[in-house]
């Protein structure tokens, strides 16, 4: 068909002149050219339901986002080495959602090199270099942070440095007590590490493990974990890039649902909804030690057009109470998948806090055998009934439901519908 031909003439010349390491999403590409709130619509006009974008966190095309960048673009924009307010009325602004201890920001375009700062401040900070990560986890694309990202496969050999633990996955790890049980993962590492000569940096991990399946429970499970870190001076870094900006509904940073306080923050994705800015937060004192040896300077980073995004981001999400409308609605979407969940024997788990939702699919659920091809093809399923997703963990087999905080309770019936009914016409592959 003609419109089927357009969007792969349109796949074949991305493909031939764009690197060949891009992937696309979906066996048929899909081609979009337009989005609001938590709806996108492709070329042809078709709607579709946005259950994966936490980019557009407060929702595509918010219009108090594209009125702070229009204005701020049309008045000034110029790289961080000049005096201007913004970027301090911003910072006073977020680190009051902080905890007290964390009094300092950086700023930077991308969580990868967000990451890759709070890399070198920890090294710096402790005098070592091993850092442990979640075998699962993603941390970014420099070469510091790819070293940390056991989840780009085997490509990409992980630094001698890291070391890596399992994560906190209440459903597939039998312990009475997974706090302690992911403390004692840590220690090993920790040990193994002094074992082979390396000083322990310290423990960066995604508080809602996201690229490890969507891991929200037990909320406190980092608890026992962050003590061990610190008896081993060792710095934690909570990479706030999934759950940060009021998405685990519970908290404003996924860090605090766990009652822990970290060294160094980092953010990305939906602090600008979409505009490139990305942070570092942390502890004056973890600071001193990078800061006092080098100078820092990021072109781009925090500069006033990026700020302007990201204050209306924070100030929207402060007086439309996103935060509390996550938890409420994740809440009737959670229960809603729940109950989808007990009428499918392919669904195995479902857990999610405010919209951020894992629902796995398993072959068994009596050995809980992870069903990988089921859950690509439900995601193929459900782009036909227009609803976009993915798929996250160490299997591959949790479908990651996360949209724009825009999603509306009226958006649950499509939501679970599409969902009943790509359960119904896919069969068991695992
Ligand atoms: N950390 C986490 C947890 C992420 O999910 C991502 C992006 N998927 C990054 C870091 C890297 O962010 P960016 O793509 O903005 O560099």
């Amino acid at each position: 068909d003609r419109l089927g031909a357009r969007d792969r003439e349109l796949a074949a010349r991305r493909g031939r002149l764009l690197g060949d390491a891009y992937r696309l999403f979906y066996r048929e590409p899909v081609h979009l050219v337009r989005g609001q709130g938590q709806y996108l619509w492709d070329a042809d006009g078709v709607q579709y339901l946005d259950v994966y974008n936490n980019v557009a966190s407060i929702g595509h095309c918010h219009p108090a986002v594209i009125q702070a960048v229009a204005a701020q673009m049309a008045e000034l924009n110029t790289h961080t080495r000049y005096l201007h307010g913004r970027i301090v009325d911003y910072s006073e602004a977020l680190l009051a959602t902080l905890p007290p201890a964390i009094d300092k920001a950086m700023y930077v375009c991308t969580g990868s090199e967000a990451n890759d700062l709070a890399i070198r401040v920890a090294q710096a900070c402790s005098g070592g270099t091993g850092i442990i990560v979640t075998r699962e986890a993603y941390h970014g694309t420099s070469a510091l942070t790819s070293g940390v990202s056991p989840a780009l496969g085997s490509g990409q050999p992980l630094a001698p440095s890291t070391r890596l633990v399992p994560a906190p996955d209440r459903y597939r790890v039998d312990a009475p007590d997974l706090g302690l049980w992911f403390a004692a993962q840590v220690q090993a590492q920790i040990d193994d590490m002094a074992a082979h000569g390396i000083k322990f940096a310290g423990l960066l991990v995604d508080s809602l493990f996201s690229s490890d399946g969507v891991l929200p429970g037990p909320a406190g499970y980092l608890r026992e974990a962050v003590d061990v870190v610190h008896r081993h001076g060792g710095v934690f870094i909570a990479d706030e890039v999934q759950p940060g900006f009021g998405r685990s509904g519970e908290a404003f940073w996924g860090f605090a649902r766990h009652g822990v306080t970290p060294d160094v923050v980092t953010t990305g994705k939906p602090m600008g909804n979409g505009v490139p800015v990305a942070g570092l937060f942390a502890r004056a004192p973890v600071l001193a030690a990078f800061s006092d040896r080098l100078p820092y300077f990021n072109t781009f980073g925090g500069n006033p057009v990026s700020i302007a995004a990201a204050q209306a981001v924070l100030r929207v999400i402060q007086e439309e109470g996103l935060q509390q409308h996550s938890l409420s609605v994740g809440g009737q979407l959670l229960a809603a998948l729940q109950a989808l969940g007990t009428r499918h024997e392919a669904v195995g788990d479902v857990r999610g806090a405010g919209l951020f939702i894992g629902f796995e699919l398993v072959a068994d659920r009596q050995t809980r055998a992870p069903d990988r091809e089921r859950a690509l093809d439900v995601v193929e399923a459900l782009r036909a009934r227009r609803v976009l997703t993915s798929v996250a963990g160490p299997h591959g087999n949790v479908l990651k439901l996360r949209p724009p905080l825009a999603f509306q309770a009226g958006d649950i019936d499509w939501l679970v519908g599409a969902l009943d009914e790509a359960l119904a016409v896919t069969a068991q592959r695992g």
